[in-house]
Protein backbone atom coordinates (compact mmCIF):
# COMPACT_ATOMS: atom_id res chain seq x y z
CA UNK A 1 0.00 0.00 0.00
CA UNK A 2 1.59 3.17 -0.75
CA UNK A 3 2.07 6.02 1.60
CA UNK A 4 3.76 8.75 0.27
CA UNK A 5 1.99 11.47 -2.26
CA UNK A 6 5.56 9.77 -4.30
CA UNK A 7 3.84 6.57 -4.00
CA UNK A 8 0.59 7.06 -4.99
CA UNK A 9 2.13 9.39 -8.13
CA UNK A 10 3.45 6.18 -9.25
CA UNK A 11 0.46 4.25 -8.93
CA UNK A 12 -1.89 7.23 -10.35
CA UNK A 13 0.17 7.67 -13.40
CA UNK A 14 0.16 3.49 -13.97
CA UNK A 15 -3.42 4.42 -14.85
CA UNK A 16 -4.18 8.03 -15.62
CA UNK A 17 -2.66 10.25 -18.09
CA UNK A 18 -0.28 12.20 -16.09
CA UNK A 19 -1.60 10.62 -12.89
CA UNK A 20 -4.04 13.35 -12.59
CA UNK A 21 -7.60 14.04 -13.70
CA UNK A 22 -6.99 17.36 -14.40
CA UNK A 23 -3.84 18.61 -16.17
CA UNK A 24 -2.65 21.69 -14.19
CA UNK A 25 -2.53 19.57 -10.84
CA UNK A 26 0.61 17.83 -12.41
CA UNK A 27 3.04 19.93 -11.68
CA UNK A 28 4.14 20.05 -15.12
CA UNK A 29 4.69 23.60 -15.14
CA UNK A 30 7.08 23.68 -11.80
CA UNK A 31 8.29 20.35 -11.57
CA UNK A 32 8.20 17.57 -8.87
CA UNK A 33 5.84 15.58 -7.06
CA UNK A 34 2.46 16.75 -7.12
CA UNK A 35 0.93 16.48 -3.42
CA UNK A 36 -2.03 13.96 -2.35
CA UNK A 37 -3.98 15.49 -0.10
CA UNK A 38 -5.66 13.52 2.53
CA UNK A 39 -8.22 16.10 4.10
CA UNK A 40 -9.12 19.97 4.30
CA UNK A 41 -9.80 22.23 7.51
CA UNK A 42 -10.64 25.66 7.24
CA UNK A 43 -7.50 27.44 5.27
CA UNK A 44 -5.20 24.39 5.89
CA UNK A 45 -4.79 20.94 3.55
CA UNK A 46 -2.89 17.81 4.76
CA UNK A 47 -0.92 15.69 2.33
CA UNK A 48 -0.77 11.46 2.58
CA UNK A 49 2.74 12.41 3.48
CA UNK A 50 1.60 13.98 6.95
CA UNK A 51 2.55 17.74 6.08
CA UNK A 52 0.58 21.01 6.31
CA UNK A 53 -0.21 23.95 3.95
CA UNK A 54 -2.37 26.51 3.96
CA UNK A 55 -4.08 26.79 0.84
CA UNK A 56 -4.22 29.46 -1.86
CA UNK A 57 -6.02 27.79 -4.52
CA UNK A 58 -9.31 27.12 -2.60
CA UNK A 59 -10.04 23.71 -5.30
CA UNK A 60 -9.31 26.85 -7.76
CA UNK A 61 -12.03 28.82 -6.28
CA UNK A 62 -15.14 27.13 -4.64
CA UNK A 63 -14.00 26.97 -1.30
CA UNK A 64 -14.82 30.62 0.08
CA UNK A 65 -15.44 29.53 3.11
CA UNK A 66 -13.16 27.60 3.43
CA UNK A 67 -12.72 23.76 3.93
CA UNK A 68 -14.78 21.73 5.65
CA UNK A 69 -17.14 24.51 6.81
CA UNK A 70 -18.98 22.68 9.81
CA UNK A 71 -22.54 24.39 8.98
CA UNK A 72 -22.00 23.11 4.97
CA UNK A 73 -21.04 19.77 6.39
CA UNK A 74 -24.27 19.67 8.15
CA UNK A 75 -26.64 20.46 5.41
CA UNK A 76 -24.63 17.81 3.43
CA UNK A 77 -24.85 15.10 5.62
CA UNK A 78 -28.52 15.87 6.39
CA UNK A 79 -29.22 15.81 2.31
CA UNK A 80 -27.25 12.49 1.99
CA UNK A 81 -29.68 11.10 4.74
CA UNK A 82 -32.18 12.27 2.64
CA UNK A 83 -30.87 10.11 -0.71
CA UNK A 84 -28.41 10.91 -3.21
CA UNK A 85 -30.13 11.28 -6.34
CA UNK A 86 -33.88 11.02 -7.60
CA UNK A 87 -33.22 12.10 -11.58
CA UNK A 88 -36.73 13.89 -10.53
CA UNK A 89 -36.98 17.50 -9.01
CA UNK A 90 -36.19 18.63 -5.92
CA UNK A 91 -36.80 21.42 -3.76
CA UNK A 92 -32.57 22.46 -3.04
CA UNK A 93 -32.68 22.83 -6.86
CA UNK A 94 -35.52 25.48 -7.07
CA UNK A 95 -34.09 27.73 -4.19
CA UNK A 96 -30.36 27.55 -5.16
CA UNK A 97 -31.76 28.74 -8.74
CA UNK A 98 -33.60 31.55 -6.91
CA UNK A 99 -30.62 32.56 -4.89
CA UNK A 100 -28.94 32.99 -8.26
CA UNK A 101 -31.82 34.89 -9.89
CA UNK A 102 -32.31 37.21 -7.37
CA UNK A 103 -28.35 37.64 -6.67
CA UNK A 104 -27.78 38.66 -10.50
CA UNK A 105 -29.40 40.64 -13.50
CA UNK A 106 -30.79 37.09 -14.87
CA UNK A 107 -34.36 35.85 -15.39
CA UNK A 108 -33.98 32.28 -15.34
CA UNK A 109 -31.16 29.47 -14.94
CA UNK A 110 -30.53 26.09 -15.74
CA UNK A 111 -28.29 24.13 -13.19
CA UNK A 112 -25.74 21.81 -14.66
CA UNK A 113 -22.43 20.07 -13.37
CA UNK A 114 -19.87 21.81 -14.58
CA UNK A 115 -18.71 25.03 -15.65
CA UNK A 116 -17.44 23.53 -18.83
CA UNK A 117 -21.65 22.49 -19.47
CA UNK A 118 -22.36 25.60 -18.35
CA UNK A 119 -20.66 27.91 -21.06
CA UNK A 120 -21.09 25.05 -23.51
CA UNK A 121 -24.91 25.18 -23.27
CA UNK A 122 -24.80 28.80 -23.14
CA UNK A 123 -23.23 28.80 -26.90
CA UNK A 124 -25.74 26.25 -28.24
CA UNK A 125 -28.62 28.39 -26.55
CA UNK A 126 -27.09 31.55 -28.13
CA UNK A 127 -26.72 29.92 -31.65
CA UNK A 128 -30.04 28.26 -31.38
CA UNK A 129 -31.82 31.49 -30.45
CA UNK A 130 -29.68 33.87 -33.12
CA UNK A 131 -30.14 31.18 -35.82
CA UNK A 132 -26.21 32.25 -35.96
CA UNK A 133 -22.95 29.91 -35.87
CA UNK A 134 -20.17 31.81 -35.37
CA UNK A 135 -18.68 32.27 -31.47
CA UNK A 136 -16.44 35.43 -30.70
CA UNK A 137 -13.81 34.53 -27.36
CA UNK A 138 -10.68 36.43 -25.75
CA UNK A 139 -6.66 34.96 -25.86
CA UNK A 140 -6.31 33.86 -22.83
CA UNK A 141 -9.88 33.74 -21.62
CA UNK A 142 -10.44 29.79 -20.68
CA UNK A 143 -14.08 28.74 -20.49
CA UNK A 144 -13.33 24.99 -20.14
CA UNK A 145 -12.70 22.28 -22.50
CA UNK A 146 -15.72 23.04 -24.83
CA UNK A 147 -14.57 22.29 -28.51
CA UNK A 148 -15.10 25.82 -29.73
CA UNK A 149 -13.61 27.51 -26.92
CA UNK A 150 -10.46 25.98 -26.87
CA UNK A 151 -8.27 28.03 -29.01
CA UNK A 152 -5.75 30.50 -27.15
CA UNK A 153 -7.75 29.27 -23.74
CA UNK A 154 -5.04 30.16 -21.31
CA UNK A 155 -4.66 28.46 -17.79
CA UNK A 156 -3.85 24.46 -18.44
CA UNK A 157 -3.14 25.17 -22.11
CA UNK A 158 -0.53 27.52 -20.82
CA UNK A 159 0.83 26.25 -18.16
CA UNK A 160 1.41 23.06 -20.83
CA UNK A 161 2.43 25.80 -23.69
CA UNK A 162 0.12 24.22 -26.43
CA UNK A 163 -2.17 27.07 -27.79
CA UNK A 164 -4.98 25.10 -29.27
CA UNK A 165 -5.55 21.38 -28.70
CA UNK A 166 -5.50 18.30 -31.03
CA UNK A 167 -9.01 16.34 -31.49
CA UNK A 168 -11.20 19.43 -31.94
CA UNK A 169 -12.42 19.65 -35.31
CA UNK A 170 -11.28 22.54 -38.05
CA UNK A 171 -14.78 23.11 -38.55
CA UNK A 172 -15.31 23.89 -34.85
CA UNK A 173 -12.58 25.74 -34.74
CA UNK A 174 -13.49 27.85 -37.82
CA UNK A 175 -16.51 29.11 -36.31
CA UNK A 176 -14.44 30.57 -33.31
CA UNK A 177 -12.86 34.22 -33.54
CA UNK A 178 -10.01 35.06 -31.55
CA UNK A 179 -9.35 38.44 -30.02
CA UNK A 180 -6.63 40.15 -27.99
CA UNK A 181 -8.39 41.19 -24.17
CA UNK A 182 -8.82 44.97 -23.92
CA UNK A 183 -8.91 45.65 -27.41
CA UNK A 184 -11.89 47.61 -28.68
CA UNK A 185 -10.37 48.25 -31.94
CA UNK A 186 -10.00 44.36 -32.35
CA UNK A 187 -13.57 44.31 -31.93
CA UNK A 188 -14.74 46.91 -33.73
CA UNK A 189 -13.18 45.19 -36.73
CA UNK A 190 -14.39 41.64 -36.22
CA UNK A 191 -18.11 42.70 -35.58
CA UNK A 192 -17.62 45.22 -38.66
CA UNK A 193 -16.34 41.94 -40.92
CA UNK A 194 -18.22 39.41 -39.27
CA UNK A 195 -21.26 40.86 -37.59
CA UNK A 196 -24.20 39.13 -39.43
CA UNK A 197 -22.93 35.67 -38.66
CA UNK A 198 -21.93 35.81 -34.89
CA UNK A 199 -23.99 34.50 -32.57
CA UNK A 200 -22.14 35.19 -29.10
CA UNK A 201 -19.54 36.83 -27.48
CA UNK A 202 -18.31 34.71 -25.04
CA UNK A 203 -15.95 36.10 -22.42
CA UNK A 204 -15.07 35.96 -18.27
CA UNK A 205 -16.38 38.52 -16.85
CA UNK A 206 -12.85 39.57 -15.61
CA UNK A 207 -10.19 36.97 -16.40
CA UNK A 208 -8.07 34.92 -13.83
CA UNK A 209 -7.20 32.54 -16.41
CA UNK A 210 -3.70 34.13 -17.74
CA UNK A 211 -3.04 35.27 -13.82
CA UNK A 212 -5.16 38.31 -13.30
CA UNK A 213 -6.17 40.63 -16.08
CA UNK A 214 -9.12 43.01 -15.39
CA UNK A 215 -11.17 44.27 -17.76
CA UNK A 216 -10.22 48.08 -18.59
CA UNK A 217 -13.09 50.51 -17.35
CA UNK A 218 -16.33 50.12 -19.60
CA UNK A 219 -14.85 47.37 -21.32
CA UNK A 220 -17.85 44.97 -20.47
CA UNK A 221 -19.91 47.49 -20.93
CA UNK A 222 -18.34 48.52 -24.14
CA UNK A 223 -19.19 44.53 -25.49
CA UNK A 224 -22.61 44.42 -24.14
CA UNK A 225 -23.22 47.66 -26.38
CA UNK A 226 -21.70 45.84 -29.48
CA UNK A 227 -23.25 42.88 -29.26
CA UNK A 228 -26.56 44.28 -29.04
CA UNK A 229 -25.55 46.44 -31.99
CA UNK A 230 -25.25 43.83 -34.00
CA UNK A 231 -27.80 41.35 -32.54
CA UNK A 232 -25.47 38.93 -31.31
CA UNK A 233 -25.70 37.72 -27.75
CA UNK A 234 -23.05 38.75 -24.80
CA UNK A 235 -22.35 35.80 -22.22
CA UNK A 236 -20.37 36.52 -19.42
CA UNK A 237 -18.72 34.16 -17.92
CA UNK A 238 -18.62 34.38 -14.42
CA UNK A 239 -17.82 30.55 -13.31
CA UNK A 240 -14.43 31.91 -11.69
CA UNK A 241 -15.65 35.10 -9.96
CA UNK A 242 -19.53 34.57 -9.60
CA UNK A 243 -20.04 35.01 -5.82
CA UNK A 244 -16.54 35.21 -5.26
CA UNK A 245 -15.65 38.90 -5.78
CA UNK A 246 -18.80 39.48 -3.90
CA UNK A 247 -21.82 38.67 -3.11
CA UNK A 248 -23.40 39.63 -7.03
CA UNK A 249 -19.71 38.40 -8.42
CA UNK A 250 -18.15 40.46 -11.17
CA UNK A 251 -21.20 41.75 -12.63
CA UNK A 252 -22.26 43.37 -8.99
CA UNK A 253 -18.75 44.91 -9.00
CA UNK A 254 -19.12 46.53 -12.97
CA UNK A 255 -22.06 45.95 -14.80
CA UNK A 256 -24.36 47.07 -11.63
CA UNK A 257 -22.09 49.95 -11.70
CA UNK A 258 -21.77 50.87 -15.76
CA UNK A 259 -25.69 49.98 -16.36
CA UNK A 260 -25.03 46.72 -18.69
CA UNK A 261 -26.64 43.25 -18.21
CA UNK A 262 -25.24 40.37 -20.30
CA UNK A 263 -27.74 38.33 -21.69
CA UNK A 264 -26.55 35.13 -20.68
CA UNK A 265 -24.45 34.39 -17.60
CA UNK A 266 -22.65 31.46 -16.59
CA UNK A 267 -21.60 30.17 -12.92
CA UNK A 268 -19.43 27.39 -11.58
CA UNK A 269 -16.81 26.90 -8.50
CA UNK A 270 -18.45 28.72 -5.51
CA UNK A 271 -22.43 28.18 -6.00
CA UNK A 272 -21.43 24.30 -5.22
CA UNK A 273 -19.53 24.82 -2.42
CA UNK A 274 -17.00 22.12 -3.38
CA UNK A 275 -19.64 20.06 -5.15
CA UNK A 276 -20.58 19.36 -9.05
CA UNK A 277 -22.59 22.31 -9.26
CA UNK A 278 -23.03 24.72 -12.43
CA UNK A 279 -25.56 26.87 -14.32
CA UNK A 280 -26.20 28.88 -17.09
CA UNK A 281 -29.30 31.81 -17.34
CA UNK A 282 -30.42 34.60 -18.61
CA UNK A 283 -32.94 36.82 -20.52
CA UNK A 284 -36.62 35.27 -20.31
CA UNK A 285 -37.00 35.06 -24.28
CA UNK A 286 -33.44 33.59 -24.65
CA UNK A 287 -34.27 30.93 -21.94
CA UNK A 288 -37.76 30.01 -23.53
CA UNK A 289 -35.56 28.22 -26.20
CA UNK A 290 -34.61 25.78 -23.64
CA UNK A 291 -35.93 22.51 -24.00
CA UNK A 292 -38.72 21.42 -22.67
CA UNK A 293 -40.17 25.10 -23.11
CA UNK A 294 -38.05 25.47 -26.86
CA UNK A 295 -36.29 23.63 -29.05
CA UNK A 296 -32.70 23.83 -27.96
CA UNK A 297 -31.85 20.64 -26.11
CA UNK A 298 -29.72 19.97 -22.75
CA UNK A 299 -30.13 17.62 -20.13
CA UNK A 300 -28.29 15.97 -17.02
CA UNK A 301 -28.57 12.96 -15.33
CA UNK A 302 -27.34 14.31 -11.91
CA UNK A 303 -27.87 17.98 -12.83
CA UNK A 304 -29.46 19.62 -9.70
CA UNK A 305 -27.98 16.63 -7.57
CA UNK A 306 -29.45 17.51 -4.30
CA UNK A 307 -25.91 16.81 -2.44
CA UNK A 308 -24.16 19.52 -4.86
CA UNK A 309 -27.23 21.84 -4.16
CA UNK A 310 -27.72 21.62 -0.78
CA UNK A 311 -23.64 22.43 -0.72
CA UNK A 312 -24.20 25.48 -2.75
CA UNK A 313 -27.50 26.31 -0.76
CA UNK A 314 -25.90 26.77 2.15
CA UNK A 315 -22.59 28.20 1.45
CA UNK A 316 -24.14 31.00 -0.83
CA UNK A 317 -26.71 31.40 2.20
CA UNK A 318 -23.65 31.45 5.00
CA UNK A 319 -21.44 33.73 2.05
CA UNK A 320 -22.60 37.16 4.42
CA UNK A 321 -21.09 40.71 4.23
CA UNK A 322 -18.56 39.37 7.21
CA UNK A 323 -17.26 36.91 5.05
CA UNK A 324 -16.72 38.97 1.73
CA UNK A 325 -14.99 41.87 3.91
CA UNK A 326 -12.82 38.95 5.68
CA UNK A 327 -11.50 37.29 2.04
CA UNK A 328 -10.55 40.48 0.82
CA UNK A 329 -8.61 41.50 3.71
CA UNK A 330 -6.90 38.69 3.97
CA UNK A 331 -6.49 38.70 -0.07
CA UNK A 332 -5.38 42.50 0.40
CA UNK A 333 -2.63 41.51 3.13
CA UNK A 334 -1.35 38.73 1.71
CA UNK A 335 -0.80 40.61 -1.38
CA UNK A 336 0.31 43.60 0.01
CA UNK A 337 3.37 41.63 1.71
CA UNK A 338 4.31 39.86 -1.58
CA UNK A 339 4.37 43.07 -3.23
CA UNK A 340 6.50 44.33 -0.26
CA UNK A 341 8.74 40.89 -0.09
CA UNK A 342 9.26 40.89 -3.86
CA UNK A 343 10.82 45.02 -3.83
CA UNK A 344 12.87 44.14 -1.32
CA UNK A 345 14.51 41.02 -3.10
CA UNK A 346 15.03 43.36 -6.01
CA UNK A 347 12.97 40.52 -7.88
CA UNK A 348 11.04 42.27 -10.90
CA UNK A 349 7.23 41.38 -10.77
CA UNK A 350 3.53 43.07 -11.23
CA UNK A 351 0.79 42.41 -9.30
CA UNK A 352 -2.52 42.44 -10.10
CA UNK A 353 -5.73 41.55 -8.52
CA UNK A 354 -9.50 41.97 -9.25
CA UNK A 355 -10.80 42.32 -5.50
CA UNK A 356 -9.85 39.17 -3.73
CA UNK A 357 -8.02 37.70 -6.92
CA UNK A 358 -5.11 38.68 -7.29
CA UNK A 359 -1.64 36.86 -9.13
CA UNK A 360 1.76 38.04 -9.53
CA UNK A 361 3.43 37.86 -12.74
CA UNK A 362 7.20 37.89 -12.58
CA UNK A 363 10.25 38.71 -14.73
CA UNK A 364 11.27 42.24 -16.21
CA UNK A 365 9.11 42.02 -19.45
CA UNK A 366 6.37 41.85 -17.60
CA UNK A 367 7.22 44.64 -14.48
CA UNK A 368 7.17 48.26 -15.83
CA UNK A 369 3.51 48.24 -17.06
CA UNK A 370 0.04 46.51 -16.57
CA UNK A 371 -0.39 42.82 -18.20
CA UNK A 372 -3.66 44.01 -20.28
CA UNK A 373 -3.75 40.75 -22.11
CA UNK A 374 -2.58 37.02 -23.11
CA UNK A 375 0.46 38.17 -24.91
CA UNK A 376 1.47 40.20 -21.97
CA UNK A 377 0.95 37.32 -19.80
CA UNK A 378 3.13 35.08 -21.67
CA UNK A 379 6.00 37.46 -21.56
CA UNK A 380 6.16 36.72 -17.44
CA UNK A 381 9.24 34.47 -16.33
CA UNK A 382 7.98 31.20 -15.65
CA UNK A 383 11.10 30.09 -14.25
CA UNK A 384 11.78 32.32 -11.37
CA UNK A 385 7.60 32.00 -10.99
CA UNK A 386 9.22 28.20 -10.65
CA UNK A 387 11.73 29.05 -7.52
CA UNK A 388 9.38 31.19 -6.23
CA UNK A 389 6.45 28.53 -6.13
CA UNK A 390 8.73 25.55 -4.67
CA UNK A 391 10.15 28.18 -2.22
CA UNK A 392 5.94 29.06 -0.79
CA UNK A 393 5.66 24.83 -0.82
CA UNK A 394 8.65 23.99 1.22
CA UNK A 395 7.49 26.43 3.86
CA UNK A 396 4.23 25.05 3.80
CA UNK A 397 1.80 27.33 1.60
CA UNK A 398 0.34 25.69 -1.67
CA UNK A 399 -0.13 27.82 -4.41
CA UNK A 400 -1.10 27.19 -7.89
CA UNK A 401 1.04 25.46 -9.23
CA UNK A 402 1.08 27.50 -12.71
CA UNK A 403 1.67 31.16 -13.41
CA UNK A 404 -1.30 31.43 -15.26
CA UNK A 405 -3.58 31.77 -12.48
CA UNK A 406 -5.08 33.53 -10.13
CA UNK A 407 -4.40 32.91 -5.72
CA UNK A 408 -7.38 32.20 -4.22
CA UNK A 409 -8.18 32.99 -0.41
CA UNK A 410 -11.16 31.49 2.14
CA UNK A 411 -12.96 33.75 5.16
CA UNK A 412 -11.41 30.69 7.13
CA UNK A 413 -7.76 31.75 6.63
CA UNK A 414 -7.42 33.18 9.82
CA UNK A 415 -4.44 35.00 11.56
CA UNK A 416 -2.54 32.15 11.85
CA UNK A 417 -2.63 31.17 8.50
CA UNK A 418 -2.16 34.30 6.93
CA UNK A 419 1.11 34.37 9.08
CA UNK A 420 2.12 31.27 8.04
CA UNK A 421 2.08 33.02 4.38
CA UNK A 422 3.94 36.37 5.66
CA UNK A 423 6.63 34.25 6.87
CA UNK A 424 7.29 32.26 3.82
CA UNK A 425 6.93 35.03 1.55
CA UNK A 426 10.75 36.94 1.44
CA UNK A 427 12.45 33.27 1.48
CA UNK A 428 10.48 33.29 -1.86
CA UNK A 429 11.12 35.97 -3.25
CA UNK A 430 14.63 35.99 -2.58
CA UNK A 431 14.06 32.66 -4.20
CA UNK A 432 12.60 34.23 -7.39
CA UNK A 433 15.14 36.69 -7.73
N1 LIG B 1 -15.15 29.25 -17.11
C1 LIG B 1 -14.20 29.78 -16.33
C2 LIG B 1 -14.03 31.27 -16.26
C3 LIG B 1 -13.36 28.95 -15.58
O1 LIG B 1 -12.41 29.48 -14.80
C4 LIG B 1 -13.56 27.55 -15.65
C5 LIG B 1 -12.69 26.63 -14.88
O2 LIG B 1 -11.69 26.98 -14.33
C6 LIG B 1 -14.57 27.06 -16.47
C7 LIG B 1 -15.36 27.93 -17.18
C8 LIG B 1 -14.80 25.56 -16.58
O3 LIG B 1 -15.33 25.08 -15.40
P1 LIG B 1 -15.19 23.52 -15.01
O4 LIG B 1 -13.74 23.30 -14.70
O5 LIG B 1 -16.10 23.36 -13.84
O6 LIG B 1 -15.64 22.74 -16.20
Amino acid sequence: MPTTSEQWFARARAVTPGGVNSPVRAFAAVGGTPRFMESGAGAWLTDVDGRSYVDLVCSWGPMLLGHAHPEVLAEVGAAIARGTSFGTPTTTEVELAEEIVRRTPIDRVRLVSSGTEATMSAIRLARGFTGRDVVVKFAGCYHGHVDSLLAQAGSGLATLGVSSTPGVPASSAAQTIVLPYNDRAAVEAAFAEHGDAIACLITEASPGNMGVVPPEPGFNAFLAETCTRHGALFISDEVMTGFRVSARGQWGVDGAVEGWVPDLMTFGKVMGGGFPAAAFGGRTDVMAMLSPEGPVYQAGTLSGNPIATAAGLATLRLADDAVYARVDEVAATISAAAAEALTRAGAPYRLQSNGNMFSIFFGDAVAGSAVRDYVGAQAQDSEAFKAFFHAMLDAGVYLPPSAFESWFVSAAHDDRAVQQVLDALPVAAAAAA
